[in-house]
């Protein structure tokens, strides 16, 4: 079932979310809705508290070319491990920001460890988008957006243009 996401400015994406101790199917279910919203929407990676539950979970799938297979990862408690010192640009969005993009720069390769759907601990390497994907989407279980890493003045006209497009879709 798909969920609606939450658009910034919202006090709920500036929260950090709570870390997942017991695995319930509810939360399963949270994890499959959260991407089929990520494929629907279309997006690379979402988190739980972009649907409105603040829980450290996210969801994440950088395979963007045509025709490749899906490899959709379902993320509890994600946290980084080690950061190359090697960093890498990236022009990012967010479903939360529809339509506004900016590059940030973030270490080119993580380590990172999770559990997964299973309830297993994995631990594994990225780099290249899947770093930077999935760096992006822990940041947003802390309150953090990817806008928190530009100028100010960068920041706050992207917010004022999210606050006129929120105007208009209350409207609509
Ligand atoms: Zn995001």
């Amino acid at each position: 079932m798909k969920r609606p996401i939450i658009l910034h400015p919202d006090p709920r994406l500036k929260k950090t979310a709570d870390a997942v101790s017991d695995l319930s199917d509810e939360l399963r279910r949270l994890a499959d809705d959260m991407l089929e919203t990520m494929y629907d929407a279309p997006g690379i990676g979402l988190a739980a508290p972009q649907v409105g539950v603040l829980t450290r979970l996210i969801v994440l799938d950088c395979v963007k070319e045509e025709g490749e297979a899906h490899r959709p990862l379902i993320m509890f408690n994600p946290e980084v491990l080690a950061s190359s010192d090697e960093l890498n640009t990236y022009e990012e969005g967010c479903l939360s920001i529809p339509e506004q993009f900016a590059d940030v720069t973030r270490p080119a390769e993580v380590e990172v460890r999770w559990i997964d759907r299973d309830g297993k601990e994995r631990i594994e390497g990225m780099d290249g988008l899947w770093a930077t994907c999935v760096q992006h989407e822990i940041d947003h279980l802390d309150g953090k957006l990817f806008i928190d890493y530009l100028k100010p003045l960068k920041r706050q006209l992207i917010t004022r243009k999210m606050q006129k497009l929120k105007r208009e879709r209350a409207r609509a």
